[in-house]
């Protein structure tokens, strides 16, 4: 029987993590310790809790009494040693190596050993991180317990989660990811520790394909989102969609590929490259292939 959550953790309190944990309050009814190194962000961070509650309610999705026992739930700190009782965290810090190897070596010695120690990473290799778990490479008692959980963005809003082994990751600590993210309402799928995992893989190449046809005059870019988006029936085309990932973020997952697997096909459109350089990113800096 999977290990059954009780207490979750959640390290990081911005777009992801904050997403993550609202989730698991509402959905799974889990108790959640939410530490964020930034009173800021926590602070911004339960506002917008607040915001999206409110819309629940006011969509007569959830009642008031529910908006609150949710809230309720959500008890955030600055402090990881507050971790040192839950039973699964998630760490959801800024796409930095050196940031999250060091939050999983603090994990290690925080968490009780029962504890699974799950990463949001878009691109990190979990095999790395669970290394970095401890010295001795042989011992796996707490590598074993390492695993990604990957959620989309929005996550209140987006079904699909990404659940990824490292080398080292043993079936126990896959059971409980799955059972914790079926609570949380997610349909998960399974994917290897390879470069871009499933959904960046098949998905990143997709929109680069888009933007070569672009820069090589095959289509202007309206014909291109609006062939894909009634084509295939999804809500926007390529382009739209990256300016709405961010293009510096669709860069760095092509390069992740393209130096992950060292094939050719995954090489990155010279005019991604020339619109990250010109500071066009889309929709968070007001200018991509559209503008806002
Ligand atoms: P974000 O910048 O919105 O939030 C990161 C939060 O981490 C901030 O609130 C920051 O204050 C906090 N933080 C920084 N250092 C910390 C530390 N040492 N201890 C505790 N908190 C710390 O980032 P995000 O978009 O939520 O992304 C988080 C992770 O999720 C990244 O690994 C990213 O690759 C992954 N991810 C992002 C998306 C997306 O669309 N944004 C989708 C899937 C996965």
């Amino acid at each position: 029987m999977a290990l059954e959550v009780k207490k979750l953790g959640v390290i990081g309190a911005g777009q992801m993590g904050l997403g993550i944990a609202l989730v698991a309050a509402q959905k799974a009814g889990v108790p959640v310790t939410l530490v964020d190194n930034s009173q800021t962000s926590l602070d911004k961070g339960m506002k917008f809790a607040d915001k999206l509650l409110e819309k629940d309610v006011s969509k007569s999705r959830i009642t008031q009494e529910m908006a609150k026992e949710t809230k309720s739930r959500l008890n955030p700190t600055t402090k990881m040693e507050d971790l040192s009782d839950v039973d699964f965290v998630i760490e959801a810090v800024p796409e930095i190596p050196d940031l999250k190897t060091s939050i999983f070596a603090q994990l290690a010695q925080i968490c009780p050993p029962h504890t699974i120690l799950a990463t949001n990473t878009s691109s990190i290799s979990i095999t790395k991180l669970a290394a970095a778990t401890t010295k001795d490479p042989t011992d796996t008692s707490v590598s074993s317990r390492v695993i990604s959980t990957h959620f989309m963005n929005p996550v209140p809003v987006q079904k699909g989660v990404e659940i990824i082994s490292g080398l080292q990751t043993s079936q126990s600590t896959v059971d409980a990811a799955l059972e914790l993210c079926k609570r949380m309402g997610k349909v998960p799928s399974i994917s290897a520790d390879s470069p871009g995992f499933l959904a960046n893989r098949i998905l990143m190449p997709y929109i680069n394909e888009a933007i070569i046809c672009l820069e090589t005059g095959v289509g202007q870019k309206e014909d291109i989102d609006n062939i894909m988006k009634n084509g295939t029936n999804v809500p926007m085309g390529p382009l739209q969609l990256a300016d709405f990932i961010g293009l510096d973020t669709c860069l760095a997952i092509m390069e992740t590929l393209h130096q992950g697997l060292g094939d050719s096909k995954y090489r990155p459109a010279v005019l991604l490259r020339q619109m990250v350089d010109a500071g066009w990113l889309g929709k968070k800096s007001g200018k991509g292939f559209y503008d806002y």
